[in-house]
């Protein structure tokens, strides 16, 4: 039988801002299963990556599928649908809004607005999402009650509450102590253990290597080196990338 699609396909993709070639005809492959780190210098054009993938950004060029579908041109809620998570670089939680409150508009289908109506369903789904980040039992106290690391985790169960294949990650570890990175490297594995895919962006090598099978490295926009994780981070081209800053 076919082997199935790869979970995203990234063939071409090119961002530019003005004369600023942020993302320059980068092709990559991101297989199901698993987690795949995107990498690169500060400036790499990463974020502006997940920013394609995640439909904030019109790409100039490119071809971005999801599990077989093409979603270059699909708005940000359609892809939501079609099973894309993500979070952001910079928290971005209602702070007077409980945790659960906040996890339940992730758990809003905008593509399905049936399922959306169903309040005991979405609620059903965000208790189940905190659970899973281990903060059911706070689900009602207020966003700003919480530690920043705790907010991260929220955040997290936030996206994994719209049931996504993908789910994107803008540096989940910054600002987090080393106790907090810990229990992040555990719930990246439990994640990827219940079948969601996860594309993350991090600074953190050691929290990299840790978690990825894969990576995929960008610099200056350009896509330099791929493969398993134990020796992309050894390929000369890589190494003079990361001296280079
Ligand atoms: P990274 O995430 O790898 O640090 P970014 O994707 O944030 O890199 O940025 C890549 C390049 O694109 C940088 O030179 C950055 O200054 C530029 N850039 C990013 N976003 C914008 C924007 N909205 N407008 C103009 N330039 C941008």
């Amino acid at each position: 039988p076919a082997s199935p699609a790869p979970i995203l396909e990234v063939e071409g993709l090119s961002k530019h801002f003005g004369g600023l070639k942020a993302v320059d005809e980068v092709s990559f492959t991101v297989t199901r299963g698993g987690i795949h780190a995107l990498i690169g210098p500060n400036g790499s054009g990463k974020t502006t990556t997940l920013n394609v993938l995640s439909g904030l950004y019109r790409p100039n060029a490119g071809r971005v599928r999801l599990d077989g579908q093409d979603i270059t041109h699909a708005p940000p809620h359609a892809r939501a649908g079609a099973g894309l998570g993500r979070t952001f670089q910079n928290i971005r939680l209602f702070r007077s809004m409980s945790a659960l409150e906040n996890v339940e508009i992730g758990a809003e289908r905008p593509d399905n607005p049936l399922a959306g109506h169903d309040r005991a369903a979405r609620e059903a789904r965000a208790r189940s999402a905190l659970a899973f980040v281990g903060l059911e039992a706070r689900a009602d106290e207020p966003v700003s009650a919480f530690s920043y690391g705790h907010q991260r985790l929220i955040e997290i169960a936030r996206a994994l509450a719209g049931n996504p294949v993908l789910l994107l990650l803008d540096e989940p570890a910054a600002g987090l102590n080393s106790t907090e990175k810990g229990a992040l490297t555990g719930l990246l594995r439990r994640v990827a253990a219940k079948g969601v895919t996860i594309l993350i962006i991090d600074h953190d090598m050691t929290l990299v290597s840790d978690v990825a099978s894969h990576i995929t490295v960008l610099n200056f926009g350009r896509h330099i080196a791929d493969g398993v994780a134990a020796t992309v981070l050894r390929e000369p081209a890589v190494v003079e990338a990361y001296l280079g800053q």
